[in-house]
């Protein structure tokens, strides 16, 4: 086994100090994903930047104006278990709740799970779906981008190499909203998904109203399909069919152990048809 250092920042500034200066250094949040890459020798970092040690990091607040603000630090449980989550975004809370198992979602990050950007993933599905942006924070500053902007590809994102995904920000929730997030696992249930949906449905009420569909897990990034409703308009049965097959036309499986790409395009029209479905009845 090669040897590395661990360093262990108390503040997000030290953090960003350490990256500033050190190129080789590599960010570890719970490790569920970064440990493996190292086993097999796809990364092999001199210095590792442990950031569970940094206090506050993993706060979860929330405010009917500003909306909800999750700590990049916040493993993917303390997401799903949080009032305000349960209460204002049931749908992220569902899809935080389908990720692996209760290991898993105790060590891992939500951080980690968005800049990893494995595809096939659940959080970012219902992240997007609620137009989540992430923070990202570096010696001289932050920004703030648009998680649909930040996940451009399979492992991929527009993270540079000396940030640090210090916050998730999802703006306050729509009166009236009801969503739903569905995965799909064809290898256990404990799996990544083969295909997950997140939708919500909001009649127009003062503000537009929105039929919302992300699917995620077959394409690069998540697909977003977005069908206006106008004031006393709901969703009909033909306007699910024709969502459900839009979605199904949107996205680019590929072949891999979860299935043929075929099958995959046919589960996302069924998943789709389902979740809005679960949305109007619900
Ligand atoms: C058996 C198993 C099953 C899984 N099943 C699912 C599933 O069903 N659904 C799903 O969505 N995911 C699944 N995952 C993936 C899991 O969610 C991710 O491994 C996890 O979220 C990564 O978070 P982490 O904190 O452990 O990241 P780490 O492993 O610590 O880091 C991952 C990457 O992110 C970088 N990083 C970490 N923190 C930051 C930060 N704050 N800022 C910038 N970069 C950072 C690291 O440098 C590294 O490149 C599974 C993983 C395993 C091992």
């Amino acid at each position: 086994m090669r040897r590395f250092n661990i360093i262990e920042p108390r503040s997000i500034d030290d953090a960003c100090e350490i990256l500033a200066e050190d190129e080789d250094a590599k960010l570890i949040g719970g490790g569920t994903a970064l440990l493996i890459l190292i086993k097999h020798g796809i990364l092999l970092p001199q210095t590792l930047v442990n950031l569970k040690k940094i206090n506050d990091a993993a706060e979860i607040t929330f405010d009917s104006t500003s909306g909800l603000r999750v700590g990049g630090l916040a493993s993917i449980y303390d997401v799903e278990s949080a009032p305000a989550v349960r209460e204002h975004y049931p749908l992220l809370g569902k899809a935080c709740h389908v990720v692996a198992n209760i290991r898993i979602r105790n060590m891992a990050t939500i951080a980690g799970n968005l800049a990893h950007a494995d595809s096939q993933s659940d959080p970012p599905t219902a992240l997007v779906a609620f137009d989540a942006s992430v923070e990202l924070s570096k010696r001289d500053g932050k920004r703030s981008v648009k998680l649909a902007d930040f996940l451009i590809g399979s492992y991929e994102t527009v993270l540079a190499r000396d940030e640090i995904l210090t916050a998730v920000l999802v703006p306050p929730p729509r009166t009236n909203l009801t969503g739903t997030y569905l995965k799909f696992t064809t290898r256990s249930s404990e799996d990544r998904p083969c295909a997950g949906v997140a939708a919500w449905v909001c009649p127009a009420n003062g503000t537009a109203g929105e039929a919302r569909v992300v699917v995620g897990a077959v394409s690069p990034a998540p697909v977003v399909l977005s069908e206006p409703l106008a004031t006393g308009q709901s969703l009909t049965a033909d306007m699910i069919a024709e969502i459900s097959r839009k979605a199904a036309a949107a996205v680019d499986p590929i072949d891999d152990l979860r299935g043929p790409a075929d099958y995959k395009r046919q589960l996302v029209q069924v998943l789709v048809r389902r979740a809005l479905n679960e949305c109007v009845t619900d």
